[in-house]
């Protein structure tokens, strides 16, 4: 019941075309102009207990809130996939980014670690290998949120092509992007960046735009528990996030017309894409710490 080894090279050509169409269509339609922000945990799941007596799943959700404002300011839509103290599955939060055609989707958590002495921000993007084994075992705990859905099964073979091939671009599209919130919060300092990383994130399973998981510090370490508890510091997290997300708009942008209107009309002709280079310079050169 073989199928004819030409009908299937010639179905693989027809859907690489169809995809490069499709993803030309979208990039013209319209502007970088929607942002999904999911503030992790929430009711009953208070994520990491913090040092200084504060919840992660509060820590993040006043730090998306900030984001939101900043980013609002500067004329982008913001959804963020809850508004208050409550628990919402990890399924849910994808969803909500996809049912709002976001263009991207930031998923903000804090970091725990057994050893109160590790310290820094590490962003994410999906992998279905974990980078390293803390990476793994953070996953495996920020998994437990919620139950999560696989559906691979029983899927067209060539609709399951056309999928893959949209999914590599987008991975490629949540490297760059993970790349550009690291480089922001590896530079308020003090702690040092911990790199970008991949992990099995359950949260980051399903979205269709560019997707990543920042981690903006350990609130297991007291001095960065005491910061993280300051509004000022969770300020310059949202500005710096902020900034990171305005960088891709303007990359996603000048790959389409329609972005360049819309680059007119907001005004956010971000100077840290042309910085781009310098950051991933830089972040490679970070020496990840031995920190395990
Ligand atoms: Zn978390």
């Amino acid at each position: 019941m073989r199928e004819p080894k030409a009908r299937l090279l010639w179905s693989a050509i027809a859907v690489c075309g169809l995809a490069l169409v499709c993803a030309q269509a979208a990039a013209g339609a319209e502007g970088f102009d929607t942002i999904a922000i999911d503030p992790g945990h929430g009711g009953d799941d208070a994520g990491a207990r913090g040092a200084s007596g504060h919840s992660e799943k509060d820590l993040v959700l006043d730090i998306s809130r900030r984001l939101k404002r900043r980013l609002e300011a500067r004329g982008l839509k913001v959804v963020l996939t809850r508004t208050g103290d409550r628990f919402l599955d990890l399924a849910a939060r994808p969803a909500l980014a996809n049912a709002a055609h976001a263009d991207l989707f930031l998923s903000i958590h804090a970091n725990a670690a057994a050893s109160s002495r590790v310290v820094g921000v590490e962003t994410f993007f999906l992998s279905l290998d974990a980078s390293d084994e803390a990476s793994r075992l953070l996953a495996e705990r920020e998994n437990r949120s919620g139950s999560q859905s696989a559906e691979r099964g029983g899927v067209d073979p060539l609709e399951r092509l056309l999928h893959d091939l949209k999914q590599n671009e987008t991975l490629r599209e949540s490297d760059v992007l993970a790349r550009y919130a690291e480089a922001e919060l590896a530079d308020l300092g003090p702690n040092p960046s911990r790199g970008v990383k991949q992990a099995p994130f359950a949260v980051l399973m399903g979205t269709r735009m560019p997707s990543v998981l920042v981690e903006v510090g350990f609130i297991s370490n007291p001095a960065e528990a005491r910061s993280l508890a300051r509004p000022q510091r969770r300020e310059a997290i949202a500005g710096a996030l902020a900034r990171a997300v305005l960088a891709y708009g303007a990359r996603f942008d000048s790959r389409s017309e329609a972005g360049r209107h819309a680059r007119e009309e907001t005004g956010y002709d971000a100077p840290a894409q042309r910085k781009a280079p310098a950051f991933r310079d830089r972040l490679l050169a970070v020496k990840e710490p031995g920190s395990r």
